[in-house]
């Protein structure tokens, strides 16, 4: 018959993930009464440990559900809080204390907390039952506690002890029962005694004969009875009371069965009176069995109704689509694996060609500026003659050394510049940064937890790779440090590509020169100031100071626009200017290198790039294109816990509600199964019970 209880208890552990519903309860037992009215004392006697909170000031604040298995093969005895995943806990003093700080979690603002505590309880000593402890009722409060204190209490009850629960009313002997505050709370909610259990504490505590009056109370009748217990350990020795065994449930029942039994006139078999803890204890399984029994088909068509509804919620919100945390990973990861393959076969050779060639461009122009067009402009030393910008650009005498030792030292700069590093670098920090993208683009963008895995991924390998690279690139340009030649199609290329990039710098400038007018607020005004720089130059006007408060009736700010327009300008000049050159015939064959230094550059550039590029290939690209796949597999695939994968895919909002629909509809498919077996089950005893 008991098989009833325990699988009833399962399904309540069921119906408690899926989460709160109030159609979806099983019955329970729940214990009320007065503070110190002994509450505490009985649990601990039914279970046999001590493990609740105790101290002066310890008053309970959150209900303790508390659900006792019976596991009769099983030696050792062990306690878990599901909700907190603490795993099994043997030691009951342990227990005690996790149980005070749930307690004292509760901010004294808030008095008691309506949130339960889960606590389950396995051991071969404890019956299949479950129960659940209320704060105490409290009747004035004492110093130091809130004054709703006691209402809040009250109401917590309240709820509690509604149908179906059974109550667990528990007044103490010395207290006159027509003022226990639980049998009052009792007659309000179970009128006709139906659903209440009496317990009458401290009965060692009255005259026997008083004990027994009172456990025949005929003032509210209950249909289940009262029963008498005497539930305190004892604490001395001697007596009727003695610490018999080291065992805490021998010890007080022992000591409660000596007190009945010198009494035996008045609680005897013959008085017919129901006394101890173990009488108690029967008697509660037997009802909360009933109980159980009797709400099994309400509680059974309450989850077919519940589990019609997540089945629609499933198929108009979810169209019905299986998912599970690791398909849900699996998939996501297939598909960022495939635009990462997408996206390897466009960047190949010639992509990181055209990267590297563009870095080595501005480095190239940074260069011939610096080398050939750019000379100081200066307005703050009139005194010297300002030398014409243009005039440092090879025209004529271009066989003088100046113009070769011009030409040396501006290739040995550029082939000098750390291409290894710098080519390593540019590759790698655009493979870097399509990974980024990749992400974002990806259904990862919502997961931290992943997002963090797939960048470590990446640059994991990019970093180990890094200065492998950076020093085989740098080894194989080596020879153009030291000598470079050039024949006639590398230089009608560098000479087109060259052309090609001047005429985009010139676009850039040009472009500049108009975000200067428009912030000037006019051509004009800027012209006026350019020009007035213009004649500080040529020495027609001196700057008073050093023009710092501003000059000529212009600002210091709007000075130096000019002074940026006019650099602009020049740069313009000569960017046209050059443009021209190269177009002409002084600049078709590579013997013209010295009036003709951009085509050169250019066609060392493209060597290095063509060299790089080579290296990169194969030391960085392939290897990344080959490892990265794998490394995401290593730590987002089959290496990841089952937990981190629920993790990550609850992450998300979507799929975690996707997820909570698939689990809610299982768990109730599954509570439904087994209360059609206990259905029959609780059939078969019936028609067994009748035929007997
Ligand atoms: P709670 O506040 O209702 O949980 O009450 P406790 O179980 O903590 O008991 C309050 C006090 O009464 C404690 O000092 C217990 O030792 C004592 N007590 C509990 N039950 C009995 C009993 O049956 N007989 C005697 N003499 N004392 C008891």
């Amino acid at each position: 018959m008991m098989v009833l209880t325990k699988k009833m208890i399962e399904i309540r552990s069921m119906l408690q993930m899926i989460g709160k519903s109030d159609t979806l309860l099983l019955p329970s037992i729940v214990v009320i009464g007065f503070q110190s009215s002994g509450k505490s004392s009985v649990l601990e006697a039914i279970v046999g440990h001590e493990f609740l909170p105790k101290g002066s000031n310890m008053i309970t604040r959150r209900p303790i559900e508390l659900t006792l298995v019976n596991t009769p093969n099983a030696t050792a005895e062990y306690g878990e809080f599901p909700a907190l995943g603490v795993g099994k806990i043997t030691d009951f003093s342990q227990i005690q204390k996790t149980l005070t700080d749930l307690n004292l979690a509760v901010p004294a603002s808030e008095c008691v907390s309506d949130s339960p505590i889960q606590l389950s309880i396995y051991s071969r000593n404890v019956p299949d039952l479950s129960l659940i402890d209320l704060p105490g009722y409290i009747l004035i409060n004492s110093e130091g506690q809130p004054p709703e204190l006691s209402q809040k209490i009250d109401d917590l009850c309240e709820k509690y002890i509604q149908s179906p629960n059974v109550i667990l009313a528990i007044s103490d002997a010395p207290s006159d029962l027509a003022n226990s505050a639980a049998l009052r709370a009792c007659m309000r909610v179970d009128p006709r005694g139906e659903r209440t259990i009496g317990v009458v504490t401290k009965m060692d505590l009255v005259e026997p004969s008083r004990g027994a009056s009172i456990l025949r109370n005929r003032d509210y009748p209950l249909r289940l009875g009262y029963v008498g217990v005497v539930s305190r350990v004892p604490q001395q020795s001697g007596g009727i009371f003695s610490r018999s065994s080291g065992n805490f449930t021998d010890s007080v029942t022992n000591n409660e069965a000596a007190y009945f039994s010198a009494h035996s006139a008045e609680f005897g078999k013959s008085s017919e009176l129901a006394v101890g803890i173990r009488t108690l204890r029967t008697k509660l399984m037997r009802v909360l069995e009933q109980t159980m029994a009797s709400s099994l088909q309400s509680t059974s068509d309450a989850v077919q109704q519940e589990l019609e509804e997540a089945t629609y919620e499933f198929k108009v919100q979810y169209n019905d689509r299986p998912l599970s945390a690791e398909s849900y990973l699996a998939e996501s990861l297939d598909a960022f694996k495939h635009s990462f393959k997408e996206f390897a076969e466009s960047f190949g050779r010639a992509k990181v060609r055209e990267l590297l060639k563009g870095e080595l461009d501005q480095r190239v122009l940074d260069l011939l500026a610096q080398r050939y067009w750019n000379k100081p402009v200066s307005d703050l030393a009139p005194s010297l003659p300002e030398p014409d910008p243009l005039s440092a650009l090879p025209k004529a005498g271009l066989d003088s050394v100046y113009w070769q030792r011009k030409l040396d030292a501006s290739t040995s700069s550029l082939t000098k510049l750390g291409i290894g590093r710098l080519a390593t670098t540019v590759v790698a920090n655009a493979l870097q940064s399509e990974v980024d993208r990749l992400i974002a683009e990806s259904s990862f963008a919502s997961h931290p937890f992943a997002q963090q895995a797939i960048t470590a991924a990446s640059t994991g390998i990019l970093n180990e790779r890094f200065l492998g690279t950076s020093d085989q690139v740098e080894n194989c340009i080596k020879p153009y440090k030291y000598e470079i030649e050039v024949n006639d199609s590398e230089w009608a290329n560098g000479r087109q590509e060259i052309t090609s990039v001047l005429s985009h710098e010139l676009k850039a400038c040009e472009a500049a020169v108009k975000s200067v007018e428009n912030a000037f607020g006019g051509k004009r005004k800027l012209q006026d100031v350019m020009s007035y720089i213009d004649r500080i130059r040529k020495g027609e006007v001196v700057l008073e100071g050093n023009g710092v408060g501003g000059a000529g009736g212009f600002s210091a700010a709007l000075l130096a626009k000019g002074r940026e327009a006019l650099f602009l300008r020049d740069r313009a000049t000569i960017l046209r200017m050059r443009i021209a050159a190269l177009k002409s015939s002084q600049c078709a064959h590579p013997a013209s290198k010295y009036a003709c230094p951009e085509i050169f550059l250019d066609v060392v550039a493209n060597k290095l790039t063509a060299t790089a590029v080579l290296f990169l290939n194969v030391e960085l690209l392939s290897e990344f294109y080959y490892n990265f796949p794998r490394e995401l597999d290593r730590r987002l695939g089959r290496g990841l816990a089952k937990t981190d994968v629920e993790r990550f895919a609850r992450e998300d909002r979507k799929v975690r509600g996707h997820l909570d629909a698939i689990r809610r509809k299982e768990l109730l498919e599954k509570v439904l199964g087994k209360m059609k077996t206990l259905n029959l089950l609780e059939e078969s005893e019936r028609r067994e019970g009748h035929r007997e």
